[in-house]
């Protein structure tokens, strides 16, 4: 099937809900994407997050296959052991305590907001429901979640929205403390804002609010579904900023191109989800827990260690490109400001020079896979500097 043809059976069957790019990825190897018409891309964009071990990795691809061989699915009415070795590596590695696995970022988030309600409820009994998330912040696409995303554009059609959320303005603790009175039951961030513009939060005011919310048992809980699973140089995003999360959720990279999500919660919430409080049919499935187990295995010390060394090295290439105004973010997960602020055109002209990236609000962002080898790396690299010298060098002459 031509690409125009498929095209138009996509338009005509698929609802329209994203804007896509006139490209059809047929398979991929490493961080290269290749195209239906056998047009190679370097991929900066990972599926937004989610191939952390780029296309098709031989560990990943054959632990997968393995477990699809063996048990791809039962009820979590039965124990399986592949849940069991993901929970494990994620508790010792994250210092939390106990995981509920899910299917999406946004399913984990929901499960965030189920155990801070609760959490509130077994202790202080109704009315401390209050969760108090960022403005700018992204949490999912859910009824709920999207009422946890602090930007007005979420709010919009899907009337009436979950009660029960309000917006605090980003590094403003004044601000924050000022929304924290007894109706609050948690507050719920992403370190670095991803959708919203890849913009890390400061560490002063991480670690004060860290504070205040321990003092006054309101749960602090760090959505981590694009910070985590070693995206920013570290595992988890919270190491770099001192404190210990009472909840965080996972799910993109978790699962290297399979979809799980996780809510991990520390020792005062563990228990807090009992018997048939929360569920869900998928939760846990053998297969994607399989590939996120691998995912793990992969990202050790060596392999973290090489993701800072690639982040450091695209800042200061970066840095340096025509058009650039200032790169933000952490790791492998960054923001380009553009002089122009826009980035749109940025981005196809990458897409026509084979090159695949994103954009979050007016940024240019770069999330690539994070064992991309150097030579792809400097590939990516050299295409966005071409791109950026094209669209922008007349400018400086
Ligand atoms: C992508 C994202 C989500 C939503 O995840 P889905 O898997 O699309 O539901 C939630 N929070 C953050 C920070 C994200 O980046």
């Amino acid at each position: 099937m031509g690409f125009e043809k498929l095209k138009n059976e996509s338009d005509l069957h698929i609802m329209g809900t994203y804007s896509r790019f006139p490209v059809c990825i047929v398979e991929g190897n490493g961080a290269v994407a290749v195209s239906d018409e056998g047009k190679e891309y370097i991929d900066f964009g990972s599926g937004i997050g989610v191939n952390s071990l780029g296309y098709c990795d031989k560990d990943w691809s054959g632990a997968v296959a393995k477990q699809a061989a063996l048990l791809q699915h039962t009820s979590n009415l039965y124990y399986t052991k592949p849940q069991v070795a993901v929970a494990k590596k994620i508790v010792s590695k994250s210092g939390l305590n106990k995981v509920f696995f899910c299917n999406s970022g946004a399913e984990a988030n929901e499960c965030a907001v189920k155990v801070a309600r609760k959490y509130a409820f077994d202790k202080y009994g109704a009315g401390r429901n209050k969760i108090i998330t960022l403005k700018n912040s992204f949490h999912g696409r859910t009824v709920t979640t999207l009422s946890a995303t602090g930007q007005d554009v979420f709010h919009n059609y899907f009337f009436p929205f979950t009660e029960g959320f309000d917006y605090a303005i980003a590094n403003d603790f004044q601000d924050t403390v000022s929304k924290l009175d007894d109706s609050v039951c948690a507050v719920f961030l992403e370190l670095v804002q991803g959708e919203g513009g890849v913009v890390p939060l400061d560490k002063n005011y991480v670690k004060e609010l860290y504070d205040y919310c321990c003092d006054n048992d309101i749960l602090f809980m760090v959505d981590e579904v694009q910070t985590g699973i070693g995206r920013t140089g570290t595992l988890f995003c919270f190491e770099q900023y001192g404190i210990l999360p009472d909840v965080i959720t996972l799910a993109k990279g978790l699962g290297g191109g399979l979809p799980i999500g996780a809510c991990v919660t520390g020792h005062k919430a563990a228990d807090v989800l009992t018997s048939a409080t929360h569920g869900t049919t998928f939760g846990a499935n053998p297969v994607c827990c399989a590939a996120a187990e691998c995912v793990l295995n992969k990202i050790d010390s060596d392999f973290l260690n090489d993701i800072r060394k690639k982040s450091e090295y695209m800042f200061s290439k970066i840095k340096q490109m025509p058009g650039v105004s200032r790169v933000r973010g952490l790791g492998m997960m960054m923001g380009i400001e553009l002089e122009s602020g826009d980035s749109k055109s940025v981005v196809s002209e990458c897409l026509n020079n084979g090159l695949l990236v994103l954009t979050a609000k007016m940024a240019l962002r770069l999330l690539p896979p994070l064992n991309i080898s150097w030579d792809e790396l400097e590939r990516g690299i050299n295409i966005l500097g071409s791109v950026l010298t094209k669209l922008f060098a007349w400018k400086k002459v």
